[in-house]
């Protein structure tokens, strides 16, 4: 295969970012588990809107290939560690991006979730599923599909895609490699004989390479072969390089700090917003008064005693151990001690928390709702009816809830660290005179502190109504659309094909 001039000049020198192949793991509206999807459904087409190609790529899980209509086969692949032939399909996000689906039945064709199955543990097969999923998306960022078509850049999206940037390494000519994390904690950790499987070059089992303490690392591929590392807030880009929040990858990340970067996350202005929003009864911050009125349907669908001047509080998360709910739970004898409190949780996760949470629920009909499940639509009427936000993640990489309370008005109280510490401004003295302030900000993720700034916001609330609406229309003001982050990482994107990484195995 000849290839074009610029494509084979690995220094990359002057050649302009015209095209890049987006590689994940979940995109809305296509599959949805966490902020990995917002972020693959909305930056795709901030890019595309910025004039590059920009392009998609998928595992064709059966809720993916029922919502990509036309669908068509494109080619047919073997690959290392498979024995049947894998097919890769062609579709469109949005009417717009051209979105790639790998179709290998036997890997994606499964009821649930993409990662676990019905009882939430991690298919036993994962290793196999996203490893050959790396393997297509590698055959087509060299053009061996069939597409015609040499991106300039890969960009890899957490462990999933780990192993794309350390394949791609071992080829002479090869587009460059971006890796985001989007969340540290979850690293795709396997046994030897997953990396046997697999059939991954024997010199990638190297402390250097994928191995981290005798296991395969996927998401060491990533962070040890990428050109460059992005994570999702500046914040975090610090803290991962910390034993406090590198999972053990401090090291790594230190040695790569001059190719780390933070990224804030954007979120969709089409799909978050309050005036057009049509999930709610529309507002915006000059007829914020309507906002209430949201508060009094969700009081009614939900069976909390219908009163407009109830301070309401609300959650919304993955019940896990990172978004703190355990300790919105210790504080919640307290919160609802108060006269004229209510709290809303929308959450699904650990059977444990979800127990509890249903518990304190019929313990306080009329004060404490909690729906268990996932609910996209709810999710909008909770943010555009609650004043309040509760957000104790012990870290969040960025964080799209107290962007989207920011959005709809809803004062967040944030844990500071990462994406939270980025996003919201402490309702201090010094920043509500000088009109920053859009929040409450909390050092410790204990319940004591968190305590402390719930009590802050009670307090605040009962300053005049005029001091409150000028917290939640701040924060309403605050841009966080997607074309700033787009253009940090198209600068991004050049400087990786610019500068190549040297290869971590044999510098
Ligand atoms: P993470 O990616 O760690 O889950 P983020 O705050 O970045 O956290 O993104 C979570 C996304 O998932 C947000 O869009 C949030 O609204 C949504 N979400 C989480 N749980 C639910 C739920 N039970 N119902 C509806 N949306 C949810």
């Amino acid at each position: 295969m000849t290839l074009p001039p610029e494509y084979c000049d690995m220094s990359g020198q002057n050649s302009p970012l015209r095209s890049i192949l987006f590689a994940v793991s979940e995109a809305l509206p296509l599959i949805k588990t966490g902020g990995l999807a917002d972020v693959a459904g909305s930056l795709p087409i901030a890019l595309a809107d910025r004039g590059l190609d920009v392009r998609l790529v998928l595992p064709a899980y059966p809720q993916v290939v029922e919502r990509s209509i036309p669908l068509e086969p494109v080619s047919s692949l073997r690959l290392a560690g498979w024995s049947e032939p894998v097919r890769l399909l062609r579709s469109r996000l949005a009417g717009r991006i051209p979105l790639y689906l790998i179709d290998a039945p036997g890997l994606f064709d499964r009821a649930g979730n993409p990662y676990t199955n019905a009882s939430g543990n991690a298919w036993a097969d994962n290793a196999l599923r996203f490893g050959l999923f790396n393997r297509a998306v590698v055959a087509m960022a060299l053009d061996q599909t069939g597409l015609g078509w040499l991106p300039d850049l890969v960009h890899c999206n957490d462990w999933q895609t780990g192993l794309i940037p350390a394949l791609l390494s071992e080829e002479g000519s090869r587009p460059a490699t971006i890796f985001t994390v989007h969340n540290l904690s979850y690293q795709g950790i396997f046994d030897r004989t997953s990396f046997d499987q697999l059939r991954l070059p024997g010199e990638f089992w190297s402390p250097d390479g994928l191995e981290f303490h005798g296991a395969f690392s996927f998401i060491k591929g990533g962070l040890a072969f990428a050109d460059w590392i992005t994570t999702v807030s500046p914040a975090y880009a610090r803290e991962i390089c910390t034993p406090e929040l590198g999972c053990g990858l401090e090291g790594l990340l230190q040695h790569r700090s001059d190719r780390l970067q933070g990224v804030l996350n954007g979120i969709d202005y089409k799909s978050w917003d309050p005036a057009t929003d049509h999930t709610i009864t529309p507002f915006d911050a000059g007829n914020f008064h309507r906002k209430r009125l949201n508060k009094r349907q969700l009081q009614q669908e939900l069976g909390l005693q219908k009163d407009e001047s109830a301070l309401l509080f609300g959650h919304i998360g993955r019940l896990v151990r990172q978004k703190g709910v355990d300790l919105i739970l210790e504080i919640l004898p307290d919160l609802i001690s108060h006269e004229n409190t209510q709290v809303v949780f929308l959450g699904a996760g650990d059977p444990g928390l979800e127990r509890t949470l249903r518990r304190v629920a019929d313990q306080y009909p009329n004060r404490v709702a909690a729906f268990l499940g996932y609910d996209e639509a709810l999710s909008h009427r909770v943010e555009a009816a609650c004043d309040c936000f509760l957000m104790p993640s012990r870290f969040e990489p960025c964080g799209l809830n107290q962007i989207y309370s920011l959005r709809y008005g809803t004062v967040p109280i944030v844990h500071r660290t990462g994406g939270l510490s980025d996003t919201v401004i402490d309702a201090t003295p010094r920043n509500l005179l000088n009109g920053a302030a859009t929040g409450f900000v909390f050092d410790q993720p204990t319940a004591g502190s968190l305590w402390q700034a719930v009590e802050r916001a009670i307090a605040f609330r009962q300053r005049p109504e005029i001091w409150w609406q000028k917290l939640a229309t701040t924060g309403m003001e605050q841009d966080f659309s997607w074309d700033v982050s787009a253009s940090r990482y198209q600068e991004i994107y050049q400087k990786a094909i610019e500068h190549p990484a040297p290869n971590p195995i044999t510098e």
